[in-house]
């Protein structure tokens, strides 16, 4: 894993930037999961208020309902009228008059006069036969329980609910009505005590869309109508749910939670405030967000830092390799990168059967050159001469190289005798050319003797045999006068200028 970072540093940060992504995916995904909680515990918890106002509301209209059955039937009863008043009175509204929020109970016969009144004093004057809660029940026999809708209470003026009941005549026809009047401050004092966050909303709403109680309460909202707003036709038309919805009354996106009462035309509604249900979540999500962010951009750059110090390490490393395999004077390769390659051409040629040749360069009378004009020019010298050598080699697997003080090597792979000659001539003339004076040389310039040899691997046993064959090859070049070419073939006629 190290030595493949190394070649491929690069994966390094690339590494580091999807292990960073994954991370924060996988952190968005629990936050998201996190505010799905959040709302789900928010439904649960208005679900629990709706059933708690739910079955308070349904037990005390129980209680209404028994009373109003206690009246139909003391007016349905005809013994009554011979009682007295106040014993009339005690018999018919006894359960009635002790219920909380209840500002009276009454009995009204078939023309909507008030016949009985629950409490003391003269009776109310005049017909209330054009109350809802009283032709709903002249109208039909089977109304059962009936609730009006809130209405300004003739007598006293408050927000009223009426519930009534037939009373029927012996032979089944319409009677009269018993009446409870119920303050609608009693639904209020449902919703009073609890408490549903600042944006929250909590209401008992009509199943004809009529408003009867909200908190935060609104003057203008109990009798107002909210069937109009798009969303309560879901509400009228469950038994019970959830939703998510902007309030038609304020413009706030609550989480409504809805459950019908039971017995009554009443739903029953709890509405936070998804702002407030959430905002703890979003203080915490921007904390951990912000975290996430932090941490990942860092781990980010640590893993790209690393890649970049990684991969320059590996150039300075390739760099050490290659200035170990290069001769400082000239800019050649020397000789220890030279024998590597030297092995490889082999093994290669031996692979492809192709011929390998190798040229053994050695400048002529150096030692005087050196004694003449000092070891500084000597070496301006070598490196002039390298670079004629290199000069001369054009093909890019031919490697010159620097085998030692004033000698050079040049190894021709895949390159017949015939080619090598070329080049070595080539090598030879080229330093000719630069005309590099001498005056200790009889030719007075600088030159160089060539030996050089040619094997088709395993001919001459190995790459040190090659070797061995072009440096005698130069020693003979080198007893036939110098600044010539030897090749090993034809040593008896050497290739030979000037
Ligand atoms: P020959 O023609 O027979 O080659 O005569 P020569 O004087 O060149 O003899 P030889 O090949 O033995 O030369 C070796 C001399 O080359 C020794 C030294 O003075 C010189 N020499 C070797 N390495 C260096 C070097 O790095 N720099 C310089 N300036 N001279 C070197
Ligand atoms: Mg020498
Ligand atoms: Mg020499």
């Amino acid at each position: 894993m190290a030595s493949a970072l190394s070649s491929h540093p690069m994966v390094a940060g690339v590494a580091g930037t999807v292990v960073a992504v994954l991370m924060a995916s996988l952190s968005i995904v629990t936050l998201y999961q996190g505010r799905q909680g959040v709302l789900d515990h928010a439904h649960e918890t208005s679900a629990n208020l709706v059933a708690i106002i739910s079955s308070d509301l349904a037990r005390n209209v129980e209680i209404y309902s028994l009373s109003l059955n206690a009246m139909v039937e003391g007016a349905q009863n005809p013994a009554m009228r011979e009682l007295p008043p106040a014993l009339r009175r005690q018999i018919l509204f006894d359960r009635a008059t002790s219920a909380a929020y209840i500002t009276g109970a009454y009995v009204l016969d078939a023309r909507g006069l008030v016949t009985e009144v629950s409490k003391d004093g003269p009776l109310p004057a005049g017909s209330f036969a054009d109350r809802e809660y009283f032709y709903a029940q002249q109208r039909s026999a089977s109304v059962g329980l009936f609730f009006s809708h809130p209405f300004a209470s003739r007598l006293r003026g408050i927000p009223t609910i009426g519930l009534s009941r037939r009373v029927n005549a012996p032979d089944g026809s319409f009677a009269g009505i018993a009446l409870l009047a119920l303050n609608v401050a009693y639904f209020h004092s449902l919703l009073d005590k609890l408490n549903v966050g600042a944006e929250g909303s909590i209401f008992i709403v009509n199943e004809d869309g009529t408003m009867i109680a909200r908190k935060p309460f609104r003057d203008d909202l109990p009798g107002r109508s909210v069937a109009g707003s798009p969303t309560f036709p879901r509400m009228a038309n469950a038994m019970s749910g959830s939703y998510s919805a902007v309030s038609p009354v304020d413009g706030v996106r609550r989480l409504y939670t809805f459950s019908r009462v039971p017995g009554t035309p009443f739903i029953v509604g709890v509405a936070p405030a998804e702002e407030d249900v959430l905002e703890p979540w979003r203080e915490r999500s921007r904390i951990i967000g912000a975290l996430t962010l932090l941490s990942g951009l860092s781990f980010v750059a640590v893993s790209w830092l690393l890649a970049l110090s990684l991969r320059e390490r590996a150039r300075a490393q390739e760099e050490l390799v290659r200035l170990a395999g290069t001769d400082a004077l000239t800019g050649l390769p020397n000789r220890r990168a030279f024998d590597e390659r030297m092995d490889d051409e082999w093994r290669r040629g031996r692979r492809a059967g192709t011929p390998l040749s190798v040229l053994f360069i050695d400048v002529d009378y150096f030692k005087p050159y050196n004694d003449t004009y000092g070891h500084a020019l000597g070496d301006d010298a070598l490196a002039t001469v390298a670079h004629s050598i290199a000069t001369a080699v054009r093909r890019p697997g031919d490697v010159p190289a620097r085998y030692g003080g004033e000698e050079f090597v040049v190894l021709l792979p895949d390159t017949p005798q015939e080619g090598a000659l070329h080049i070595a001539e080539a090598i030879r003339q080229h330093v000719q050319a630069c005309a590099i004076p001498h005056r200790a040389s009889a030719s007075g310039k600088v030159t160089v003797s060539i030996g050089c040899a040619t094997a088709s691997p395993p001919g001459l046993g190995g790459p040190y045999g090659l070797l061995g064959a072009a440096d005698q090859q130069l020693y003979k070049a080198k007893a036939a006068g110098r600044d010539c070419v030897r090749p090993l073939a034809h040593a008896a006629a050497p290739v030979v200028a000037s």
